[in-house]
């Protein structure tokens, strides 16, 4: 078989070996069924068991309480973008702080759907920092205030919430769910297209808040309606079962063998602190993107002296099974995504690479 090489791709990204070697076992029978994961109905008491375990698991996780709804849906994080404004955007507008290139997309998004303020934009100093509170522009009648805790292009991450008075957040964490432990409640809808963290492609989580449910639109189509997704139980057409399956299997190794959001916050942490600290000690050889307050934990972005000696480095890391780790094609340089199933060995093997590319 071939062999796993260190994946840095921001997604769809690395996922835990026991997952995949779990998902591997089911794939031809499911036990007592004999029925592959691939096979099996969405209206199985096994989808069942799998959609109630997941929830669970999640609810556990995030420390949901039953205020808030769970919902497994399509479309990815960018259905979200204009989902949400269609659910919830009637005679009031929104704020959105936008911190990078989805924030950007989410809100350009929105304006076609109904009335969209800026809060702040850091796209002037090419989305390389956070706001600070007093820089935000915020309107206390918005509905509601967009933000991405993670900008997986530019690797930009919240360290913690915007404080943004009493309007509900509403906050794309595509790219650093379940990375850290949250505190929900000052959250109105957390959602998160499960390819980075979570899963494979093809499903997206998305949390709402039983208020926030209340006040969407009931004249919407079904498939845009967070109120009939959540009476029909995220079944109403076939869900991506295979998807959610791996999730479920994702969440379980949250719990039981990493040990909950808190241990996977420390371990991340760790992983990162591995490749800035190269950064910073290689006398500007690399250059972050990010300000240092503004680093993610999930996407580590930096320069080299120019593109040729960038190229350099990915050839190199590739011949040493470092793979993925080309910047995005609208800001170019390195990047390396690190989510949570990166294990520490691979960070370690890239730092290696780094000091002595340098060199
Ligand atoms: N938001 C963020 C922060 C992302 O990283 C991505 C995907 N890279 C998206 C939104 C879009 O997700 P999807 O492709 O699932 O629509």
């Amino acid at each position: 078989m071939q062999a796993r090489v260190y994946n840095f791709s921001p997604g769809p990204a690395v996922l835990p070996l026991e997952v995949l070697e779990e998902a591997q076992r089911d794939l031809l029978a499911l036990p007592g069924l004999g029925i592959s994961a691939l096979e099996v109905s969405h209206r199985s008491k096994w989808f069942d068991g799998v959609l109630e375990e997941t929830q669970a698991n999640l609810r556990k996780l995030l420390r949901a309480r039953e205020n808030f709804h769970i919902l497994f849906l399509q479309g990815g994080s960018r259905l979200q973008f204009s989902m949400i404004p269609m659910n919830l955007l009637r005679d009031r507008s929104a704020d959105f702080i936008v911190t990078g290139s989805w924030g950007q997309m989410a809100c350009e998004e929105a304006a076609r759907i109904g009335q969209v303020r800026t809060a702040f934009s850091a796209k002037a100093e090419n989305f390389n920092r956070l706001p600070t509170t007093r820089e935000l522009d915020l309107d206390p009648q918005a509905a509601y205030v967009h933000f991405t805790s993670n900008e997986t292009i530019q690797g930009v991450q919240f360290p913690s919430e915007p404080d943004v008075g009493n309007v509900p957040l509403v906050c794309d964490a595509s790219s650093d769910f379940l990375s850290r432990p949250l505190d929900l409640e000052r959250y109105g809808i957390l959602y998160a297209c499960a390819q980075k963290n979570a899963g494979p492609a093809g499903v997206t989580v998305v949390l709402i808040r039983d208020d926030l449910l209340q006040q969407c639109r009931d004249d919407l189509p079904s498939m845009l309606s967070f109120k009939q997704h959540v009476r029909e139980g995220s079944r109403l057409n076939t869900p991506p079962v295979f998807a959610v399956y791996l999730v479920m299997l994702v969440t379980r190794w949250l719990l039981n063998t990493i040990g909950g959001l808190d241990r996977m916050q420390a371990l991340n942490q760790a992983k990162a602190r591995l490749l800035y600290e190269v950064i910073d000690a290689s006398g500007g050889f690399y250059r972050g993107h990010a300000v240092p307050e503004a680093r993610s934990v999930m996407n580590v972005t930096f320069r080299l002296p120019d593109q040729e000696t960038e190229a350099r480095f990915l050839k190199e890391a590739a011949a040493r099974q470092l793979c993925e780790l080309k910047g995005h094609r609208s800001v170019g340089g390195i990047r390396a995504s690190i989510y949570n199933a990166m294990p520490l060995a691979g960070v370690q093997a890239l730092a290696d690479f780094m000091r002595e590319f340098a060199r």
